[in-house]
């Protein structure tokens, strides 16, 4: 057990407010401040971002028995549909039979996870804008705006869960030797919205992640608990088929009818969800280090702000979590050395999921429609039920595994390498289930 101590862990969403929780358990004195009004109160439909919850969000949620209770508001999603773009639709399953991802409401999720907090005993400041934080006595200062006054409250300890435009890492910014990159991607993203059937059932199959790849851009749909789907469209902002060319109606409904002809009759809001629907911008983030001292940490976004292509930007932070836990468990009240762990071993982890993210973008727009990785899928999900403990696919290592993304990436690009050999094989889409493949793959990975 630690010493108690005053924390202030700042921003309430899922990444702060787990933490929270897992604070609290170890017998701090724990507030949490958001600059927003208290989530449960905000009124929404419920079909605000879904996002996906994998084996490392489970993991932070298990050790501390929360686990059961998030499952319960999650639909399972075992496999990709692909949409393609002649009509055709083929399924892909994303592991081993029985591993799913779940199909989450961030809005739902965050609700439930600060009642859990509260419950636990954490208290929380909402309407709280944190402006500037004192380093070296992890003080806060809040006030209502920018140049009007400031109250200061002197915490113990402060985690900066403040998100990818962290106030918090600004003021670490501010010191010599801290690295500091950002990048807003050329791609945005608007939602949209497939609504139940009359009797609340889905539309299109709940338990698969929809995916209509068509190349620069795409459309994805995950599953709501009431029988909706939040479909989310991927464009570039400018250039041919961009969010610039959609204007008005008659160029937005030419343009799904003639790359997502199915999903005419399942958006009937097409139009007016279109035109009401911000625009979002997708960025990421680099910094380091992550920590003050024995007095200040970042977590979540506000450390790694990542695309959201691989469905990891939550895993990672929760993750974050699961190794601060660990850290406290083996260090105690040396703070110093927990906080310089977790730095240490978390940045090049979080490094390894950005580039794994941005990757996927192209796996998931383009590749998801080419036959040659189709192909290359099928023979490592093939190869892999032969020999688990051979191959373990790239998707599966990062999502229904626990190992270090950094490693994971690693392990990848060699599988890669691999399998780029094993497709130059003559007629391999005939003979990719023979004995002379399996042989070859082998082979090779020695
Ligand atoms: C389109 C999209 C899809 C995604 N899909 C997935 C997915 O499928 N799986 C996945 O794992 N991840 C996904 N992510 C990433 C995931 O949403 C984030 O990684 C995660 O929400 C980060 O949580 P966080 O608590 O660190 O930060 P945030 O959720 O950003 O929370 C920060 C909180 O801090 C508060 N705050 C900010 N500034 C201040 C201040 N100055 N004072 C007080 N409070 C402040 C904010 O109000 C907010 O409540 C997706 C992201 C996007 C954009």
């Amino acid at each position: 057990m630690q010493t108690a101590q005053k924390i202030a862990v700042v921003g309430s969403g899922l990444v702060g407010t787990l933490l929270a929780i897992y604070l609290k358990k170890l017998g701090h004195t724990v507030h949490v401040y958001d600059r927003s009004p208290d989530i449960r109160n905000v009124e929404f439909s419920g079909r605000s971002i879904n996002l996906v919850m994998s084996k490392r969000g489970w993991k932070t949620l298990e050790d501390i028995g929360l686990d059961e209770e998030i499952r319960n508001i999650g639909i399972p999603v075992d496999k990709r549909g692909i949409h393609l773009q002649d009509g055709s639709y083929i399924t892909q399953n994303y592991g081993k039979e029985g591993e799913a991802i779940f199909s989450l409401s961030r809005g739902i999720l965050n609700r439930k996870m600060i009642d859990l907090a509260e419950k636990s005993g954490v208290k929380f400041f909402f309407n709280q804008k944190i402006w500037d934080v004192t380093l070296s006595s992890a003080t806060l200062h809040v006030g209502e705006t920018e140049r009007g006054e400031w109250t200061e409250i002197k915490f113990d300890k402060v985690f900066g869960a403040d998100g990818a435009f962290s106030r918090i890492r600004h003021r670490m910014q501010r010191q010599s030797m801290f690295d500091y990159s950002q990048e807003f991607m050329k791609i945005g993203y608007k939602e949209l919205h497939i609504p139940a059937n009359p009797d609340g059932t889905h539309k299109i199959d709940k338990n698969s992640l929809h995916i209509w790849p068509r190349g620069e851009f795409m459309l994805m749909g995950l599953s709501n608990l009431d029988g909706s789907f939040t479909c989310t469209l991927f464009m570039p902002f400018e250039g041919e088929n961009s969010f610039e060319q959609l204007q008005d109606e008659k160029s937005l409904v030419a343009f799904f009818a003639t790359y997502f002809p199915d999903t005419v009759a399942v958006i009937p809001d097409l139009v007016e969800d279109f035109f009401k629907n911000p625009t979002s911008y997708l960025v990421k983030m680099k910094c380091y280090p992550w920590t003050y001292k024995d007095k200040l940490a970042l977590i979540g976004d506000a450390a790694h702000a990542i695309v959201p292509f691989y469905g990891q930007g939550m895993n990672a932070g929760f993750e974050d979590i699961t190794i601060l836990n660990d850290l406290i468990g083996q260090y105690g009240d040396d703070w110093q050395m927990i906080f310089t762990e977790y730095e240490k071993s978390r940045k090049p982890n979080a490094d390894a999921i950005a580039e794994l993210a941005e990757r996927n973008f192209n796996e998931m727009s383009a590749k998801t429609a080419d036959e040659n990785f189709l192909l290359q899928k099928k023979i490592e999900k093939w190869f892999s039920d032969k020999y688990p403990e051979k191959w373990l696919p790239l998707y599966s290592r990062v999502t229904f595994s626990l190992q270090p993304y950094a490693e994971a990436l690693a392990i990848g690009e060699y599988q890669n390498q691999i399998m780029q050999e094993v497709l130059k094989i003559e007629n391999i889409a005939e003979i990719w289930d023979s004995q002379f493949v399996e042989n070859k793959i082998l082979d090779l990975i020695k």
